[in-house]
């Protein structure tokens, strides 16, 4: 009584009061801001810069197989990315035929991405947006206060750290070195040092970008054209797609010379194998793969506005020189001019089991954390942590109980529950693989699979409920009859996936309690067993005794299934 009646007082004394602040607006702020803001929490926004609301770093390309789904499943909790995704597409294309698999994937025009998504949150009415630098977060006996470089001084129920790659980060061009969280924004030291303090114990992780180059559309038409689909799926279930021009990508390749100007650079670069292994820097895969000759490089459009093309596969940090000498070795670039030098970054992120899975972390559950700072890389995993930490900050913030992700629901769930209990030893993404029932997981369900928590969380309209109700119905009743071309797409694609693999989905479960009991003798060959390298080298280096721990390493979860197969046909073969 006492407490609640100090709380209230507190709250109106102070202008600068809030349920909820969130720190940086990249993907995980924007989404935990939104959704905070949806709960009814009184939300603020701290950024260091508001032109770069939602920037995307590089590629601005969403989806492909597990982001999509995971892109989906935020849409299906009332999520902005996959709406703004569709409305700034600017190329659609296919990703996965089957219909278990298959993900929506965009391209979308840089510019009019940030603008839509800053414009999207301005017009929030609980949420307050404000340019400024937190400097310090200090634990209170009622919550946090916050202060800033321009000397603001705020006070929350909770907060939520979204601060992406800037925590201490260092960019790096060559032997150039500044303190940046991204090109050259400047990068968080503060904030860092203060989460040392508050004892958070920190690693280093870093990542890279490749350089753009201005050309002219008409330059391009001597290399190999990408067609966009016209007929591409979306993001978001209820978008109906792009209103603006669609335009074709191109892809060319490095040459025999691009090779020999990185042998070059091997020798004195101490770079190789630091970024994340999904996107690697061209160094890396000349290191990894030296017995390819050529590797590809796609030339993206960063906007319809101008005339800035990304060269997506030529990640690199190299000095100004290096680097323009490399992009007209490339086949078709002889003559591009590079405009924006590639660079990388290492920065500082909360190393792993810090975190539960709301993503409040286990030192102050009142303190959480999204995006890259939690270990993760990429768009849509920031935007999927920031959902869960936007909603169980607000959720914390008026006194309600936490909200959980559970794993076999959702791919949010099998991100949330990876990053706060396995050990992370690069940045995480989210992959197929990841989930050994990924084939539950599907980008055409995802509004099912999350009606109970959109609809106990009130984050979708009724309209939205009742139209995810009768899609239901219809699938129930398809199921009976044969396949009906004339059903909406996405009831059509889930009524001939059951009829494909519903026997299959029945036997899942119960192989899978077997398999976790299946024993790894020490002398095993993992190489018979067909695993990849990733998988191996992580096997090789944590040495689980069954199947059950190593479901609990960060090895993907389809090689560990593999592996459970490869045993167990060993044991009946034995027998
Ligand atoms: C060079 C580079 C290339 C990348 N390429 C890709 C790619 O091709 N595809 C992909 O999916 N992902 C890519 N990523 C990763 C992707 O950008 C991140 O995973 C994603 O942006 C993380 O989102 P976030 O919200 O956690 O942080 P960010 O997007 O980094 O945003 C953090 C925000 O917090 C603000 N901030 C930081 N500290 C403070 C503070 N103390 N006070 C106030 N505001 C603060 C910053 O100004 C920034 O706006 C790349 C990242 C980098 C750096």
């Amino acid at each position: 009584m006492n407490k609640q009646r100090f709380s209230m007082n507190y709250e109106l004394r102070t202008p600068n009061y809030y349920d909820v602040v969130v720190i940086g607006a990249g993907h995980a702020g924007c989404e935990a801001a939104n959704v905070s803001a949806k709960l009814g929490a009184k939300t603020l926004l701290l950024t260091s810069s508001l032109d770069s609301i939602g920037l995307l770093a590089c590629s601005a390309s969403f989806g492909g197989p597990g982001r999509g789904q995971l892109l989906r499943e935020i849409d299906a909790l009332g999520g902005l990315m996959p709406q703004i995704a569709d409305k700034s597409a600017i190329h659609y294309r296919h990703s996965g035929k089957d219909s278990a698999v298959w993900a929506p994937f965009v391209i979308s025009d840089r510019l009019h991405y940030h603008c839509l998504l800053k414009s999207c949150l301005e017009h929030i009415n609980t949420l307050d947006i404000k340019q400024d630098t937190v400097i310090s977060i200090k634990h209170l006996k009622m919550g946090w206060e916050i202060k800033t470089a321009a000397q603001q001084r705020f006070l929350t129920k909770t907060i939520v750290v979204g601060a992406g790659t800037f925590l201490k980060g260092r960019s790096r061009q060559g032997n150039k070195t500044q303190k940046a969280g991204r090109n050259s924004e400047i990068s968080a030291e503060k904030l860092a040092d203060n989460l040392r303090d508050l004892g958070f114990e920190l690693g280093t992780f870093s990542t890279g970008t490749p350089p753009t180059v201005a050309i002219d559309k008409d330059a391009l038409d001597s290399l190999e054209a990408q067609q966009y689909s016209r007929n591409g799926r979306r993001c978001s279930f209820k978008n109906d797609g792009s209103k603006i021009e669609q335009v074709k990508t191109h892809k060319t390749h490095t040459s025999s010379k691009t090779l020999q100007y990185l042998k070059d650079q091997i020798k004195t670069n101490l770079q190789v194998g630091l970024g994340p292994r999904h996107c690697p820097s061209l160094l890396d895969k000349v290191t990894k793969f030296s017995e390819k000759k050529k590797h590809s490089v796609f030339l993206q459009p960063e906007s319809l506005l101008q005339k800035e093309w990304l060269l997506n596969g030529l990640s690199m940090d190299f000095d100004e020189k290096t680097q323009q000498k490399i992009v007209n070795s490339v086949r078709g670039l002889k003559k591009a001019q590079i405009v924006k030098l590639g660079y990388s970054v290492s920065y500082r992120f909360l190393k792993s089991r810090q975190l539960r899975s709301t993503l409040a972390s286990k030192l102050y559950n009142d303190l959480f954390f999204a995006g890259q700072v939690t270990g993760t890389n990429g768009y849509e995993e920031a935007a999927a942590t920031g959902l869960v930490a936007g909603i169980n900050a607000a959720l914390k913030a008026k006194g309600k109980n936490e909200f959980i992700f559970e794993r076999q629901h959702s791919f949010i769930g099998v991100l949330v529950d990876d990053i706060s209990s396995r050990k992370l030893t690069e940045p995480y993404r989210i992959l197929l693989s990841r989930s050994q029932s990924y084939i539950h997981l599907r980008s055409d369900n995802a509004d099912i699979r999350l009606l109970p928590a959109a609809r106990r969380l009130k984050l979708i309209s009724k309209h939205r409920i009742e139209e995810i109700e009768s899609k239901k119905k219809q699938i129930a009743k398809a199921s009976n009859i044969k396949a009906n071309k004339k059903l909406a797409p996405d009831v059509y694609r889930e009524v001939a996936f059951i009829k494909k693999y519903g026997s299959y989905l029945k036997n899942a479960s119960l192989t899978r309690q077997k398999e976790e009991t299946l024993l790894i003798p020490k002398d095993i060959d993992y190489l018979r067993a067909g695993l990849s390298k990733e998988a191996i080298e992580k096997l090789k280096r944590f040495k689980p005794l069954t199947i059950g721990e190593a479901l609990n390493l960060d090895i993907p979860e389809r090689s560990v299934k593999a592996l459970a197969l490869y045993l167990a046909r060993k044991k009946e073969s034995r027998r």
